[in-house]
């Protein structure tokens, strides 16, 4: 898509440069709007114009018309300081399969300071090869750096499958290099199969609040880019025998053109939540009643070494930040053991831990949605149920070892 503006029909009337969302796209020079290099092509200044002295090429590029020319699933291998995210090692085990419908090969890409050894881990989990990008410039997770490094990477090696974790880094991250590759992208996919016949990436997710699930196609751009929520996809046992190879990316990036920095980094103290590794997590819901609630669910959390999440509508009540929720709009898990107090079911909430191993829900409700999927449901008053499974539990696990290093962090 190229954008242009024909001069004799501008008047300077400026119009544009209020509608564009990128400062400095469009400069005035001689009292004729000018289309710069920071334009990204994105088209809004095209409306804007009272004179259609702006014109938007929209034909298809030509790169769009060679999508045989891209091979490979590539998958990129989200880590800090060394320890990778569980979700890039879930992709990865995904990718393989894709790549095997595909009869392709599967690339794991390492960026970062000191993550040689990451090759390994890699080739353990289902890739062919690792595209290690070393330098001391990655340490840590900066969008221009990494997307830098990552199209360049893309536009020499061609994949036509590129998948992410969505986490934090990995959201910005994806949504960048689409942006900067004019590709589609797919957040938050909760499953990817592959077409065969026309050899396209179907990448499914919930839509419309989780009633339907989309299945969403990319079939003239490439790479053809998905980003996948934590804990959906099963991890494959590590099989250390496997071998790849490792290509060493050498990048050319100038420090000085980054446009952040990182000046010191601040743990927050909610992470100690770690939900979305944890074996045994206790929600809480509205049912709780109040904020106060959660000393009773943080106490069986503790009890039991695990994390305490909650629903959406204790956190929009204000009762518990944000990082404990579960859920479509929260965090997706998949622990051993869930135990839902007070909690409902709504779909948005069940989308986000109906894949635990046993669910245990208590509810005073017998008609309440969550008994669909609990393995045990306890019709009562949490009130009451909660005391006696503290009791219980504390019981039973008097001089066993329990972990609460992971346990609640505050939450007031
Ligand atoms: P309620 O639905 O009010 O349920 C409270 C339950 O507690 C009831 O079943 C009641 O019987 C029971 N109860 C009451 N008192 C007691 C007691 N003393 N003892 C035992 N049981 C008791 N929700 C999420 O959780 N996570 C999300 O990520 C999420 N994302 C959303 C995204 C969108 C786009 C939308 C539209 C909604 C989203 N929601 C999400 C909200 C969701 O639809 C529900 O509103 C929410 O999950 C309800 O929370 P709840 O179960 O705690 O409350
Ligand atoms: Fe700005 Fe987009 Fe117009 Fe380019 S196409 S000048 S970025 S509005
Ligand atoms: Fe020129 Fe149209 Fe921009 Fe006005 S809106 S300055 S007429 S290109």
């Amino acid at each position: 898509m190229t954008v242009k503006i024909d001069e004799k029909s501008c008047i300077g009337c400026k119009l544009c440069i209020a509608a564009c969302p990128f400062p400095g796209a469009i400069e005035m020079v001689n009292k004729i709007a000018v289309i710069t290099d920071k334009c990204t092509s994105c088209g809004a200044c095209e409306e804007s114009c009272p004179k259609n002295a702006i014109k938007v090429d929209r034909e298809v590029d030509s790169k769009a018309h060679h999508v045989e020319n891209y091979k490979g699933v590539w998958v990129f291998i989200e880590q800090r300081d060394g320890k990778v995210a569980n979700v890039s090692y879930e992709i990865l085990s995904e990718g393989r399969k894709l790549a095997d419908e595909l009869g392709t090969h599967v690339g794991a890409v390492i960026i970062g300071e000191n993550i040689n050894t990451l090759a390994k881990q890699a080739f353990a989990y289902g890739a062919d090869i690792a595209y290690v990008v070393e330098h001391e410039v990655f340490k840590h997770y900066r969008t221009d750096s990494y997307t830098d490094v990552m199209v360049d990477m893309i536009n020499t090696y061609k994949p036509e499958i590129v998948l992410f974790g969505a986490t934090n880094n990995g959201r910005d991250f994806a949504a960048r290099i689409a942006v900067r590759l004019n590709t589609g992208l797919t957040a938050d996919c909760t499953a990817l199969t592959i077409d065969k016949t026309e050899r396209l990436l179907e990448q499914t997710r919930p839509a419309f609040g989780g009633n339907i699930m989309a299945t969403i196609l990319c079939p003239t751009r490439r790479p053809q880019m998905a980003t996948v929520r934590p804990n959906v996809m099963k991890m494959a046992e590590p099989d250390y025998s496997r071998k790849g190879t490792v290509i060493e990316v050498q990048s050319n990036i100038n420090p000085d053109d980054i446009r952040t920095k990182v000046i010191k980094i601040i743990e927050d103290t909610s992470k100690t939540v770690n939900l979305v590794d944890a074996d045994i997590i206790v929600s809480g819901g509205r049912g709780l009643g109040g904020p106060e609630g959660f000393t009773l669910i943080e106490e069986l959390a503790l009890t039991l070494g695990g994390a305490m999440g909650a629903s959406r509508a204790t956190v929009d009540a204000g009762w518990i930040p944000h990082s404990h929720q579960v859920g479509q709009t929260g965090k997706t898990v998949a622990p051993k053991l869930y135990i839902a107090c007070g909690i409902s079911g709504a779909i948005q909430h069940l989308a986000g831990m109906q894949t635990s191993d046993t669910i245990i829900a208590i509810n005073k409700d017998p008609e309440a949605s969550i008994f669909n999927v609990a393995t045990y449901g306890i019709v009562g008053d949490l009130y009451e149920v909660v005391p006696v499974l503290i009791d219980e539990f504390k019981k039973a696990l008097k001089g066993k070892e329990v972990s609460n290093e992971v346990a609640c962090g505050k939450f007031a």
